[in-house]
């Protein structure tokens, strides 16, 4: 549902910018000199998201269409000067897009995010410059008297850009590129129409408005989701029991089974990646439960109405699945010193971490106040499992 929701936003805006942009040349004044000024507002709202959730990636390419955007609006009066700026944004923006939809996330101000300010800088005083030369050129011909919008290298450049950014969204499933590809869209329609400026100005308010839902999106992924192992945050579970109320439901608690050992053994990155493998399994083998991180190297899976019967053969599957699927130490990731055999229950050294899980149970009944109890009875039960020797599952 949620990337539904991904593709169909920015679908939706770059339809409505669309359905606007189709009559907004016979607006009254009013409305078009409103439509001009669209862009910049929503841009500044993107650029304070942008440092807020200090998403640099996002603040330097809306810092740069920004800038491009107003290059476009004082060139409209010299027709040299806009097909100078039109052909320079073209050819920069989908390069400035790709890149930074790679570029790794470290902060807006940091050191890394000021390297990406300066090649955003040179760039933009680099456009000026060019079209600065354009200004003074007398404009003799008809040639020079017409648009000549988008040259084919800067199409190129767009359609192997998004081509790419698609490739990646099917093959890693990363959200944001869909956005990119969006931005990407609605840039290549606005340069277009670079020498109609309410069109220019409706798409690339729509470039700002995609920015600004895909900030809201992260901010609403940082709220309800782990980071780590990408299943659903605790929060996201506080939220889920609110909603249950009274209703019937079950909840487990999952405990990886002497996981400090791992960590001490082969580090605390290994422990990550094992933490991640573990989420994934769980993941998929919940059918129609909803997995959690509860903390640490625990994590809840919610079962709504539900009973025992029905899911105790499910979680004895999700625990054997566990230990069935052993973490392989790629050679990359090995640690500097060679681990200690005794240390876990492993075939450590070989390059396998077996690894096991213990489970515990609890359903909501009458007797139970709040979901805070069935918790508790979950956590009781857990505590059982691992009495009882580990890598079991116990109900209460
Ligand atoms: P038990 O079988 O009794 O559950 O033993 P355990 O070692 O799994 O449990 P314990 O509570 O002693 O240790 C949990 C460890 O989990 C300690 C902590 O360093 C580690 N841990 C918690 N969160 C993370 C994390 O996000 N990443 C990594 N790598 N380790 C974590
Ligand atoms: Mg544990
Ligand atoms: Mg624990």
């Amino acid at each position: 549902m949620r990337r539904l929701m991904t593709i169909l936003a920015p679908l939706i805006v770059l339809f409505a910018a669309w359905a606007l942009a189709s009559k907004a040349e016979l607006y009254s004044e009013a409305v078009q000199s409103l439509i001009l000024v669209v862009p910049y507002i929503i841009a500044v709202l993107a650029l304070f998201m942008s440092v807020w959730y200090q998403n640099s990636n996002s603040f330097y390419l809306v810092l740069f269409i920004l800038v491009s955007h107003i290059f476009i609006v004082v060139s409209q009066k010299k027709i040299p000067m806009l097909n100078e700026a039109t052909t320079m944004v073209s050819i920069l923006l989908p390069l400035n897009t790709l890149w930074l939809s790679f570029s790794k996330e470290r902060g807006v101000f940091s050191s890394y995010g000021r390297k990406k300010a300066l090649i955003i800088l040179v760039q933009l005083v680099w456009i000026f410059i060019f079209i600065m030369i354009k200004s003074g050129v007398p404009v003799t011909s008809d040639m020079a008297e017409t648009f000549k919008g988008i040259k084919v290298p800067a199409v190129v450049i767009y359609i192997i850009s998004v081509g790419l950014l698609l490739s990646c969204y099917i093959l890693k499933s990363v959200n944001m590129n869909i956005i990119y590809v969006a931005v990407l869209l609605a840039s290549v329609i606005s340069l277009y129409f670079a020498n109609r400026l309410i069109l220019s100005s409706i798409f690339t308010s729509a470039i700002f408005v995609i920015v600004v839902i895909a900030l809201f999106d992260v901010s609403y992924s940082l709220a309800f989701y782990d980071p780590l192992t990408g299943v659903y945050s605790r929060r996201a579970l506080e939220q889920e029991l609110l909603k249950l109320g009274n209703k019937r439901y079950a909840i487990a608690m999952v405990d990886l089974d002497h996981f400090k050992k791992i960590n001490d053994t082969y580090g605390h990155d290994i422990g990550d990646e094992v933490l991640k493998m573990v989420a994934s399994v769980l993941q998929k083998n919940s059918g129609h439960g909803k997995v959690f991180r509860y903390g640490g190297e625990e994590f809840v899976i919610l079962f709504s109405r539900t009973n025992y019967n029905e899911i105790m053969p499910l979680l004895e599957r999700i625990r054997r699945a566990v230990e069935r699927r052993p973490f392989i130490i790629r050679a990359d990731n090995r640690p500097a010193e060679k681990p200690d055999k005794n240390s876990i229950t492993s075939s450590a050294g070989k390059g396998k971490i077996n690894i096991t899980i213990s489970i515990g149970v609890a359903q909501k009944t009458d007797l139970m106040k709040s979901c805070f109890d069935v918790i508790r009875k979950a956590d009781e039960a857990l505590y059982k499992s691992k009495n009882s020797g580990r890598n079991c599952v116990t109900k209460i």
